[in-house]
Order: structure tokens, then C-alpha cells, then sequence
């Protein structure tokens, strides 16, 4: 059968054997002939191109020469032992070396003289050799049925090499695999979308991928393999949507009852902004669809989710459902619970708080109000999750800063009724356009673009080791105004004791500079016992300290209003979406706040290009883009699975207009037929049966 032999393990390639193929497993993850299919190579050397030898520089690449043999010979001894001969391409020689083959490379030059040889040059005692040159006939163009007019270069390592898997025979594998398996790959696109987009079929583009005849068609091929990529993930994502909205009808919020109302005309504390209203808009149009929502909002640090998340719980509570909202951590869960139960002051809702430091006499009354319903909203950190807590009633789940939690805890809350609650997850890590489109394809998205009206855009300087007397003059100026303070070390786990040596130096020199008791400062950092830092972090919230030194353990979530300053120090040392979450956390209250990042004077380019960015944008959609061109999709933070992202060829930062018009287009046609059944759809129907299959898990829960 077709499939099969692309199933066929590697070791069975005509070339392999068991031991390369132990080495293309290790080394490549390549198991079987279908994995060598889709090893593409990183580049091609240009084989129409013949060079000149008198034109040769030091730092050549892979090139080819059009000569003859003038003479050659063995020399050496054992080891050492080569044959080395003279090549003139009539504008200079040069020598070419090899040092096993010997005997076949002998009957081969005496057979002939002319050739094309390939190979990367190599200075050495001021001449020019290349050792190992790939020795062409000038009068064959083709070998074996696919072109050598671009000669593919593919990844490998010094392990490798030494077991015969360098590049070259790399190569010569895939010619091997191309000639025995072309006839075999099967197209997985319908015929209508190959033609109406002008798209290479997959056989050729897979065939012209590694050996393409002209540079066109190697354009054409990654097109096509892109296409696909970027195609069969939106495909995916979006029949999984449709499959969760087909499966799971959602609790109906018909109602916009007291709750709300009173709320909103009575206690709410400010004007909500456009964004905020929208966003609420397209959450009630989902809970009162009878579908289940998934949505994501995303917000800018400091846009207002938090009360925006409260304005859908009341509305749940209207219709007589419980809402429950996760957080992160004790203090993120903290902060939302006092923060809720005093915008709710006056409100009859009643609210509960749960956490993994809850003790058992208030988790008894706790679980008790809960299941007859006396709670309406219930706040915590991942202690909700427990199968112990049950609801009466839960409709919706509110995630905050979900990139801390997996997609298997997720699930666990699906669990918490018989009908699935509604789920609204809320970042604040920016995600740009194409990343969320394609990793989160198959939530519906909500954006708050917009912050709230007054606040001033906080003043970013890059600062230096020799600023740091002026810097310290600064802080005690705004303190002296009554403002607070944040100083943020960086935390990396290979040098967490390095990190800490750091924060203690820094802590000895403030409290040098900033005397108690003129001056209270605390510190925070993750080798303390979390009651420690909660003691630390409630003194700094409530005003009680000036100065709060800590290590990123402060990065999510906390609203200190009040403070003014962020100083990162070492903000080389940190990712640049990470140095726009510590920014954050300044900047929340009326007055002018200020993110002074501190670096050493030598700094890397990317460095560079960072601190550059956030001293030039407070724009957090902006800090993603540039974060992802800087650093590709997997590091990003706020990601889900990086194997949802394993791309080949596209890159979502620089295919934009690739991945909305396979996003479009996948939409289309699951409009048209979503189960891809119609005659013309049916090979893609089955090829993304194979997909969803891969990834069942993500199907059932996500
Ligand atoms: P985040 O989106 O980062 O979670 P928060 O919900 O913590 O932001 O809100 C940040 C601050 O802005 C809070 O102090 C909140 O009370 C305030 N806020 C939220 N919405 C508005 C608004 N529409 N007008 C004025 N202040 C607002
Ligand atoms: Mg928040």
C-alpha cells in the first residue's frame, strides 16, 4: 500500500542500514523514509553557477569549478596516506585532496579529465585545496531523474559526519529516497485549490524542495509546503471549534438582571471604556447563544480585565449560576479577592476565597456554602481544581494569566458541571495577530486595546552602571513625593545562586543609599516561604514600604497603584515580553511613573534591539511583534504546547499574509462542507482526519 512505504523504516534505504539509521534517530528524529521526505535542507549551492579559481576569496563558500586534471598522485604513508590532485580551470590551480576512495577516484581520473568539480575551497599553506570534491561530468546535467542544478545543504553534526551522515550524503540519500518513493506521495490538497492558486502539486513541490530544477520552482516548492503547514493547522483548529460548539451546548445567560444593573448604575467606579464595553458585548453574545464559550481576552497590563471579568460574573449570577476565577498565584488570588469583595461592598453577592493554604475547619463551611449555592463567586489558585470543590450550579470559569496553567487543568474544570461552564482565559501577555490566530485558533478571541482614560504612557529610559548615583537621586525624589518603588532582579535557574548573590549586593547598596528609618525596604524572592513574601508583599501593597526589591516573582498581576518606579537591573538579562509584564506594574495610578532599565555597558545586538524597543513603545502588541521577530514563536511566552507551532518552513512572523489567507480560506471551506464529505474535499478530509488524530488530546479538552 502508498502509505506503507513511507512508513518504512529508515534502517531499509538503500544506503542505511541499522547503524546510520541508529545515528539518523538519535541525531535527526528521523525514523522512517517519510521523516528523511520532510528533512528539508537549510539552503541550496547554486551548481549553474561555475566560478573562477582566480577569483576565489578566503571565507568561500560551496562552489564549483569547470577544468581539467593536469596530474595527480598518492603521497603519504598509512594515516596519512592521499591523493592529491592538480585542478586548472585556466585562471589558476588548485589541489584536490582525498584521503579515502582512493582507488575509485584513481580509475576515475583515469578515465577522464574534464569535469565540474564541487566543493568548498579551503586555503591552506597559501594554496587552495578542497578536499573531497563532488567530481561532476560537464555533459550530464541530470543524475538519476531529479536535477543537480542546486545542490541541497542539509543540517547535521559532528556525530553524525563521523558515522558517513554529512551533508553531501545526505543528499545522496535523498536521491536515493526521491527516485524510490516520487510515485508514491499522494496529494492531500483538492484539485480546485491546487489549481486555483497555481500551486505545485506536493509530489513536486517535495521533489523540488531538496532538488530543484531552477530557483523558481525551489520558490514555488516552499510556497506549496508552507501553504500546507499553515493550511492544515487552520483547518484543524477551526473544525476542532466547530466540533466544540456542535458537542457542547452552553449554559443560556438570557437575562440582564439586578445584579448587573445595580451594579453598573450604582457602584461601579469609573466609566468603562470603549474596549471594556465591546469586550462585554461579545462575551454576552456568546453566553446567551446556548453554545458553550471558549474565549480568550487579551489586555494589556493595567487595561481593566479584572472588572470586566466581574461584569460577566455578575451576569452569570443573574441567571442563577456560580462563577468561579482562578489565578495564578496566593498573592495574584489575594489581590482579586480583596479587590472584588471591595468593588462588591455594598453588592449582595457573596464571595469566597480558596486557596491551597485554606485550612480545613474554612474549607468545610467553604465546600458546604458552596454546593447550596451561598457563594456566587468563588476566587483562588489552583486549589480550585481539587475534586473536592463542587459547585451547585458553576457556568462560568474565569482563568487569569493562563499561560501558567496547562491544558490538562483546564479540562479539569470543563468537569466541574455537566454542562460545561463557560471559559473565559485572560492574558496579559500580547499575543500578535498571526500567533493567535494559529495557536489559538480555536478560541474566539477579545481584545482590549485600549486603556483606561487618564493614564500617562510611563517614561522608559536605558540606563547605565555609571547612571546609577543619578538614578538613586531620582528615587528618593519621587519617594520623597510619596511614591513607591520596585526593584526587579532577574532569576535564571542555571545561576539562581549568582541571582541571589546579585540581590543581596543590590539589597546591602540601597540600604546603604536609602538609611532606615528614613527609608523601609522590603525583599521578595522565590527561596522564601510564601507566608514570608505574602507578609512582604501586603507591607509594600498597603504603602509600608518604600522600596520592594525582588526577583521576577513580581511579574504577574500585582496593582500596586501607588508605585511609580519599576527599575529592572540587569535587563539584558531578560526577554523582552518579560521586561513589558515587569513595566506593567508601574504606571496604574494618576501619576507620571517611570521604567528605568539598568544594563552593563556591552551589550549584544539583540540586547540592544530590546531595550531600544521598550524605550520606544509602550504598546504591547507592538513589544509582541517584535519579540516574536526577534525570537520565533516557541519562546514566546503565554504559548501553548510549542509542538502546536512546529513549523518546518513558515514563520508566523514573516508569513503574515500566508497564515490570514489559509485561515480565510480554511473558513470558507468548512462553511461550505464541514466535514470536508463533498467529492472535492474529501482527500483533505482524510488527510486531516490523519492530523486530528495526532492530536486527539488537544481535541477532546482544549
Ligand atoms: P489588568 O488588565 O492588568 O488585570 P486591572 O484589571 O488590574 O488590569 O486594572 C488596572 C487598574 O485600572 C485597576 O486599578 C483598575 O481599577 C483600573 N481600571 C480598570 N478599568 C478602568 C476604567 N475603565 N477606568 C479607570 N480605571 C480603570
Ligand atoms: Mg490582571
Amino acid at each position: 500500500m502508498q502509505v506503507n512505504l513511507l512508513d518504512t523504516p529508515i534502517e531499509y534505504l538503500k544506503g542505511v542500514g541499522p547503524k546510520k539509521a541508529e545515528v539518523f534517530k538519535k541525531e535527526f528524529q528521523i525514523f522512517t523514509f517519510h521523516d528523511l521526505l520532510y528533512y528539508y535542507p537549510y539552503r541550496h549551492v547554486d551548481k549553474t553557477q561555475i566560478h573562477t579559481i582566480c577569483s576565489l576569496e578566503p571565507e568561500s563558500a560551496y562552489m564549483q569549478f569547470k577544468g581539467k586534471i593536469t596530474s595527480y598522485e598518492v603521497v603519504g604513508e598509512r594515516h596519512a596516506k592521499r591523493l592529491v590532485a592538480q585542478f586548472t580551470d585556466g585562471t589558476g590551480t588548485i589541489e584536490l585532496v582525498w584521503f579515502n576512495s582512493l582507488k575509485w577516484v584513481e580509475d576515475l581520473l583515469s578515465e577522464r579529465r574534464e569535469f565540474i568539480v564541487f566543493g568548498k575551497p579551503t586555503l591552506y599553506n597559501r594554496r587552495w585545496n578542497m578536499t573531497h570534491p563532488e567530481m561532476l561530468d560537464p555533459e550530464r546535467q541530470m543524475s538519476s531523474g531529479v536535477s543537480m542544478a542546486f545542490q541541497p545543504l542539509y543540517n547535521t553534526s559532528d556525530k553524525a559526519k563521523k558515522s558517513g551522515l554529512d551533508s553531501r550524503n545526505i543528499s545522496k540519500l535523498v536521491i536515493t529516497l526521491l527516485n524510490q518513493i516520487q510515485d508514491v506521495i499522494t496529494e492531500r490538497l483538492s484539485n480546485d485549490i491546487i489549481q486555483k492558486y497555481k500551486l505545485l502539486s506536493l509530489r513536486e513541490a517535495l521533489v523540488n524542495v531538496h532538488y530543484p530544477a531552477t530557483q523558481g520552482l525551489l520558490s514555488q516548492a516552499l510556497l506549496r509546503l508552507k501553504f500546507d503547514e499553515l493550511f492544515f493547522v487552520q483547518l484543524r483548529m477551526l473544525t476542532q471549534k466547530l466540533i466544540h460548539t456542535q458537542k457542547n451546548p452552553g449554559h443560556l445567560f438570557p437575562i440582564v438582571g439586578d445584579t448587573l444593573n445595580t451594579y453598573y448604575k450604582n457602584y461601579l467606579p469609573f466609566e468603562l471604556t470603549n474596549a471594556q464595553k465591546r469586550v462585554i458585548k461579545e462575551i454576552r453574545a456568546d453566553v446567551g447563544s446556548g453554545k458553550q464559550m471558549n474565549r480568550l481576552l487579551q489586555g494589556d497590563v493595567g487595561s481593566g480585565k479584572t472588572i470586566t471579568a466581574l461584569l460577566v460574573m455578575l451576569i452569570a449570577k443573574d441567571n442563577g449560576y456560580q462563577s468561579c476565577l482562578m489565578a495564578p498565584t496566593e498573592i495574584l488570588a489575594t489581590q482579586h479577592f480583596e479587590s472584588i469583595t471591595n468593588l462588591l461592598k455594598d453588592m449582595p453577592v457573596k464571595v469566597g476565597f480558596l486557596t491551597g493554604s485554606t485550612k480545613t475547619a474554612e474549607r468545610k463551611v467553604l465546600f458546604e456554602a458552596l454546593q447550596n449555592s451561598e457563594i456566587d463567586i468563588l476566587i483562588g489558585t489552583h486549589a480550585l481544581l481539587e475534586n473536592n470543590v463542587i459547585f451547585n450550579n458553576l457556568g462560568l470559569v474565569i482563568i487569569d494569566e493562563q499561560h501558567r496553567f496547562g491544558v490538562e487543568q483546564r479540562a479539569k474544570m470543563w468537569k466541574k458541571n455537566d454542562i460545561p461552564p463557560h471559559i473565559l482565559v485572560m492574558t496579559a501577555t500580547p499575543i500578535p495577530r498571526t500567533l493567535a490566530m494559529t495557536l489559538y485558533g480555536d478560541l474566539d478571541v477579545s481584545i482590549i486595546d485600549e486603556l483606561p482614560k487618564g493614564r500617562k504612557p510611563i517614561i522608559t529610559r536605558h540606563l547605565y552602571e555609571k547612571n546609577r548615583l543619578g538614578m538613586f537621586g531620582f528615587l528618593q525624589k519621587e519617594i520623597a513625593a510619596g511614591r513607591q518603588v520596585f526593584v526587579v532582579y532577574p532569576l535564571i535557574k542555571e545561576s539562581e545562586k549568582m541571582d541571589l548573590f546579585d540581590l543581596m549586593a543590590g539589597y546591602d547598596l540601597m540600604a546603604d543609599c536609602f538609611p532606615i528609618p528614613q527609608y523601609q525596604i522590603g525583599i521578595v524572592h522565590g527561596k522564601m516561604k510564601s507566608s514570608e513574601k505574602d507578609f512582604v508583599m501586603t507591607r509594600f501593597v498597603k504603602g509600608e514600604l518604600n522600596i520592594l526589591l525582588s526577583t521576577t516573582v513580581i511579574e504577574v498581576g500585582i496593582d500596586v497603584p501607588n508605585a511609580s518606579v519599576m527599575v529592572i537591573e540587569n535587563a539584558e538579562r531578560f526577554g523582552l515580553s518579560q521586561l513589558h509584564q515587569l513595566r506593567g506594574r508601574v504606571g496604574r495610578g494618576a501619576e507620571q511613573s517611570y521604567c528605568l532599565l539598568m544594563t552593563k555597558h556591552e551589550l549584544s545586538t539583540e540586547s540592544k534591539q530590546r531595550l531600544k524597543a521598550m524605550t520606544e513603545t509602550n504598546d504591547g502588541f507592538e513589544i509582541a511583534n517584535i519579540d516574536l521577530r526577534l525570537r520565533g514563536p516557541g519562546d514566546l511566552q503565554g504559548t501553548r504546547q510549542s509542538g502546536d507551532l512546529d513549523f518546518k518552513l513558515a514563520d508566523l512572523a514573516k508569513d503574515e499574509k500566508l497564515v490570514v489567507f489559509t485561515r480565510n480560506l480554511a473558513k470558507e471551506i468548512l462553511e461550505e462542507d464541514s466535514d470536508l464529505q463533498l467529492s472535492k474535499n474529501q482527500t483533505m478530509g482524510r488527510y486531516l482526519r490523519e492530523v486530528m488524530r495526532r492530536f486527539e488530546f488537544f481535541g477532546n479538552i482544549s
